[in-house]
């Protein structure tokens, strides 16, 4: 087995984008990725705030940056990373069944949002469906919508998507939301935005596109129908950190990182979603990945 200079973990924006700088840098490096080539982004459906692209979907951005990885030259392997060794100066790293070794690591492995885990959910994704409000609200215009959830992310994104949408629900299964209090009374003042309090959705339907969704009442098992559409879920998010052991993460699993990417770990460096659920945009992404991978070669330079 070789030793490889830099494994990258997870092919989404931050880790293509890594693994770009760091094959001009001529550096022996390997892009992980157990999925597509593209992440969360493929998910998306329609990206405009993208700059270089006025209007792009999700999965020809994907198909881009595979691309792009290609012509460059870039190694994939396909696998999943179950665990990671970095306790010595060669990292270890377990790919389904095999070891990878490297003297530095970039950790790019995104971060997931919470399923509702209902009928309809996976087929509809990109077609009514959406995770984030700022890539897919714009398709919104004059529409009716649903937010599901209570918190932070919920209440905020219901009140950025009463700016596009004539009208939007937000559906929360408690009489009681947990986002901060100004926010909150933000939203409840907000004359194109109701509340449906105790809800639960129990199906989203749709041929195509979303069409309604079937709600029940948490304390009444009364059942409601509601057009919408579209649906955005904000149940909260997963960093993809559980086969991160040994270096320093926060309450939630997000990798911490200082201003050039630099996890607690000297050689490993971290970028993109898995490092913080702030502003979770592909043009940060892009850029955490460019800088996690100048400080990974420059760190490489003092290793020789
Ligand atoms: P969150 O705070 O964990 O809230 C998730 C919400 O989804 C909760 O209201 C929860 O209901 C609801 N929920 C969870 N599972 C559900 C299910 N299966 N069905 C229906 N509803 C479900 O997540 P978040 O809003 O994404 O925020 C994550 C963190 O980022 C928080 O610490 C938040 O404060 C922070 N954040 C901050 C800002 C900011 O601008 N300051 C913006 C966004 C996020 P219950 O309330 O009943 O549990």
């Amino acid at each position: 087995m070789s030793l490889l200079d830099l494994a990258i973990i997870g092919g989404g924006p931050a880790g293509v984008t890594a693994g770009i700088y760091a094959k001009r840098a001529m550096i022996e490096v390997a892009l992980i990725e157990k999925g597509l080539i593209g992440g969360q982004v493929a998910l998306a459906g329609e990206i405009e705030n993208y700059p270089g692209f006025p209007r792009i979907s999700g999965l020809e951005l994907a198909s881009k940056l595979e691309e792009h990885a290609r012509s460059v030259g870039l190694e994939v392997i396909n696998g999943e990373v179950l665990s990671l060794t970095t306790r010595n100066t060669v990292k270890r790293i377990r790919v389904d069944s095999n070891e990878l070794e490297a003297k530095a690591v970039i950790l790019a492995s995104g971060a997931e949002p919470v399923k509702l885990n209902v009928e309809g959910e996976e087929k509809l994704v990109g077609r009514g469906v959406s995770y984030c409000a700022t890539c897919d609200g714009p398709l919104f215009k004059n529409k009716v919508v649903a937010v599901v959830g209570g918190g932070d992310s919920a209440v905020k994104e219901a009140a950025y998507l009463a700016k596009i949408a004539e009208k939007v629900y937000l559906i929360h299964r408690r009489d009681k939301l947990r986002a901060e209090k100004i926010a909150v009374h933000r939203m409840l003042s907000n004359p194109k935005i109701t509340p449906l309090w105790s809800m639960v959705v129990r199906k989203i339907v749709g041929e195509s596109k979303v069409e309604k969704l079937l709600l029940e009442h948490v304390v009444t098992s009364e059942a409601k129908e509601l057009k919408v559409d579209g649906v955005f879920i904000y149940i909260g998010r997963r960093p993809n950190t559980s086969f991160v052991q040994d270096v320093e993460k926060d309450e939630s699993g997000y990798v911490r990182v200082d201003e050039k990417m630099a996890t607690s770990v000297p050689g490993v460096f971290a970028a993109g979603d898995c490092t913080s659920p702030l502003w979770r945009q592909v043009a940060i992404s892009v850029g955490e990945g460019a800088k996690a991978a100048m400080s990974a070669v420059r760190y490489l330079e003092s290793l020789a």
